[in-house]
């Protein structure tokens, strides 16, 4: 019997404004369909050195070692202190929300001698609190922050950190998961050791690469283990002879296509320009929070350490949380993020990253709210939350969307395909 040709699968429409996945452009999504190449081919190599030029770009750093390594952000993560962190190693973590919790937890099944350094979720690290924990430590190997923390929105200077860890001798890993191409960024520039991303948050590329680069002072602390890393997958010592221009040994199948949509996604933000693009992400947060405001919601994160790329809010008592965040999915196809942890049911993540920060969604997603929480369906007229969107736009002389015109400019000759 022959078997039925199954039908594609086939999503629904969705407008995606949570804490990641982000919008992809159309011409990712097309790269990813071209036909694979071997691994080990002349023209995929030639590729890989392509994407190491373009993520030193936008990492700033002229690190030898820059790479996208397989896996999600969390791969990132793990590879950054499965590689540095020996049994026994005195490791310093700023902890103030989730993603500073499973750094700390990583860095606990390492062995390592866990140092806490705490703040409120929602606050930042205060750079002082880390001075005065490497003063009582002593020694320490290395100090780990999150840039973007994507649980509570909160932004944290680096810049304080990379001196304070050139002065105590030790690494400087930055998680920028959230933050690699949505907000400025200087690994060079502020002496971060090891940072790394994911490619489905400003970078608006499907999940499934870790963009990670090292420092030379990283990679010789890697080189002079005592240990083998406990990974053999994210051994980044042997995964540099594979990225390495010399050598290029196997190690694991690069995932092909993922690497031909990283690729697109870096040409779109070159294309777009880093600052244009950080001022972009900006102007539509600064939009919708005025938007939210004005239906009763307040920001949850620290003034002037508040993200870009993740607007978290508090709601107002009066509304449900789940209840309207499962409206806007089912009836206007749009996602945004609860809250996690001890904010669950608090507050609403919602992602303005890469692709999905633009003026059309902030409106799309205002207008939404407005009809659901003042149950003002379709007058035509703009309501209150809107016209405060609005009007951020018009201060900053923003009669169109400049995003939309970027995206629906045509591709540069030869830029179409992997
Ligand atoms: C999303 C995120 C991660 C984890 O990335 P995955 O791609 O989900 O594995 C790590 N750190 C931060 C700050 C994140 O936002």
């Amino acid at each position: 019997m022959v078997a039925e040709r199954t039908s594609a699968f086939t999503p629904p429409p969705r407008l995606l404004l949570g804490p990641g996945p982000s919008m992809v452009h159309p011409r990712v999504l097309h790269a990813m369909s071209a036909p694979l190449l071997g691994h080990l081919d002349p023209e995929f190599l030639r590729l890989m050195d392509e994407i190491q030029h373009r993520l030193r770009h936008v990492f700033r750093t002229t690190n030898t070692f820059t790479i996208a390594l397989s896996g999600t952000g969390s791969a990132g993560m793990e590879a950054a202190l499965v590689n540095l962190v020996e049994p026994g190693d005195p490791v310093l973590v700023g902890i103030n929300g989730v993603f500073g919790s499973r750094m700390a937890a990583i860095v606990e099944r390492c062995g390592g001698r866990l140092i806490r350094v705490e703040a409120p979720w929602g606050r930042i690290i205060e750079p002082d609190a880390i001075a005065e924990a490497l003063q009582r430590a002593g020694s320490v190997k290395v100090v780990a922050v999150v840039h973007a923390e994507t649980s509570t929105g909160a932004q944290q200077p680096l810049e304080p950190i990379g001196t304070l860890c050139r002065e105590h001798n030790a690494l400087f890993v930055v998680d920028a998961v959230t933050s690699l191409g949505g907000l400025p960024l200087d690994v060079d520039g502020w002496n971060i050791d090891v940072c790394y991303s994911g490619t489905q948050k400003c970078l608006s590329c499907p999940p499934g690469l870790a963009p990670l680069t090292l420092s030379d002072r990283a990679l010789a602390t890697i080189r002079s283990r005592k240990t083998p890393c406990q990974s053999w997958y994210l051994d980044l010592s042997l995964i540099a002879d594979y990225w390495a221009e010399a050598k290029r040994a196997y190690h694991h199948t690069a995932p092909i296509s993922m690497l031909y949509a990283l690729r697109e996604a870096l040409c779109l933000v070159e294309e777009e320009g880093l600052d244009a693009r950080f001022a972009r992400h900006r102007l539509h947060s600064d939009a919708l929070m005025a938007g939210l405001a004005a239906l009763g919601c307040t920001p949850f994160a620290q003034e002037g350490h508040r993200l870009p790329s993740l607007n978290a809010v508090l709601l107002p008592s009066s509304v449900e949380e789940a209840p309207v965040r499962a409206e806007l999915l089912q009836r206007f196809g749009i996602e945004i993020g609860g809250g996690l942890g001890p904010l669950q049911g608090k507050v609403w993540r919602i992602g303005l990253m890469g692709e999905s920060s633009t003026r059309n969604n902030v409106l799309t997603l205002v207008d939404a709210l407005e009809e659901i929480f003042l149950g003002r369906p379709g007058t035509g007229r703009p309501g209150p939350a809107r016209e405060s969107a609005l009007q951020v736009y018009r201060k900053n002389g923003l009669h169109k969307d400049v995003r939309a015109e970027h995206a629906i400019r045509a591709p540069k000759k030869g830029n179409d395909r992997p």
